[in-house]
């Protein structure tokens, strides 16, 4: 008989109702794929909170493995470029939206969509990354690629204890920049300092609707919250800045006007991890295992057995998780 191993599974009935519950599979109830991982570590970003409460409609196959990263040990493989033994990562392309993922000790998924484990990371710090990081990270590289520099003023970054927020600071901090956090959570500023923030704005300054052009506080930003905190962020970013957008924990609404663009030049300028092409994400990874301090990565993870997952995916929604949340297959 084979094997059976742990997997979070998210059901629907007849009348659509979502369910989730924990089950056990074996390697024959796997999607298609030509290399299969032992998952060694994984963990809760807000889509998966979303997957798991069906609070939005990220899962588009049922029933449904959820999980949008991991990273393990590859098991078997028919994909040239992965042989048994090999360390693995995997975020996005539709895996615990389309294709089975992450949270389940096995995984089956295409070659093409998993990258080497970058060198010095180990699974867990890869995971205490994961999507949320690596979005951090094509967020500043985009800054980058219009042009800014530290030299031009400061950055801000919103939902600044989240997942993105959390490892944003200390990569722009890493890099230079002063960083303005601004956050719902004003009691977490000693450990946004920590990061490496050096103002903290209060998130109500932010997140209500405000004039379409304001003082000129920041050369860049990355938003993770979308709404009336993007329009109040593009509204009071400086002449020829750039704000990176890449999430929607306040709304997926943008209540803003041309007036930031039309008469300060400012750009937005857009962040998809899930279908990043290859190179960009290496490249990406390559760049936060040299750039991304362990010891800080270390400070804002949390790491959780599997039996927790469900909790932690219903407190990301209701945004108490500070930081970001590693599930370690192997405790
Ligand atoms: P988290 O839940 O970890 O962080 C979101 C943070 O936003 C919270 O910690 C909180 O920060 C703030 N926040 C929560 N609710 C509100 C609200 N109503 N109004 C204003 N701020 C709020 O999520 P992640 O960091 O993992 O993801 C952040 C967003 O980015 C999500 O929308 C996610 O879907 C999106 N995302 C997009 C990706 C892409 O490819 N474009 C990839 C990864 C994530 P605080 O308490 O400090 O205020």
């Amino acid at each position: 008989m084979s094997e059976t191993f742990k997997a979070v599974l998210v059901s629907r009935d007849e009348d659509k109702t979502q369910s989730v519950a924990v089950t056990e599979l074996t390697e024959a109830d796997l999607m298609e794929g030509d290399v299969t991982v032992a998952v060694e570590a994984t963990t809760v970003n807000y889509k998966d909170g979303l997957a798991i409460t069906g609070k939005s409609p990220v899962v588009r196959h049922w029933p449904m493995v959820p999980g949008i990263d991991l990273a393990g040990t590859v098991t078997r493989s028919s994909d040239a470029r992965y042989a048994e033994g090999d360390k693995v990562l995997l975020n996005g392309w539709g895996v615990g939206e389309t294709h089975w993922g992450g949270y389940a000790g096995m995984a089956r998924l295409s070659g093409d969509w998993l990258i080497p484990l970058p060198d010095g990371l180990t699974p867990q710090q890869a995971m205490g990354v994961g999507t949320a990081g690596y979005t951090a990270m094509l967020s500043v590289m985009t800054l980058e690629r219009h042009g800014l520099t530290p030299d031009r003023g400061p950055a801000i970054v919103t939902g600044a204890n989240g997942g993105v927020g959390t490892v944003a600071i200390c990569l722009l901090s890493h890099l230079g920049w002063e960083v303005a956090a601004s956050t719902g959570r004003p009691e977490e500023a000693g450990f946004l300092t920590g990061l490496g923030a050096s103002e903290i704005i209060e998130r109500s300054e932010l997140s209500e609707p405000g004039r379409p052009l304001g003082k000129e506080r920041w050369a860049a930003g990355i938003d993770s919250v979308g709404s009336h905190t993007l329009a109040n962020v593009l509204a009071q970013t400086r002449r020829w800045g750039a704000v990176a957008a890449c999430g929607l924990a306040q709304g997926h609404d943008l209540p803003a006007t041309v007036m930031p663009f039309i008469l300060r030049g400012v750009a937005l300028l857009g962040v998809d991890s899930v279908m990043a092409p290859r190179e960009l994400r290496t490249e990406a990874w390559r760049r936060i295992a040299d750039e991304l301090d362990m010891a800080k990565l270390d400070a804002l993870t949390t790491t959780v057995d599997f039996d927790d997952i469900i909790d932690t995916a219903r407190a990301i929604i209701d945004g108490k998780i500070r930081g970001r949340v590693v599930v370690d297959m192997q405790r």
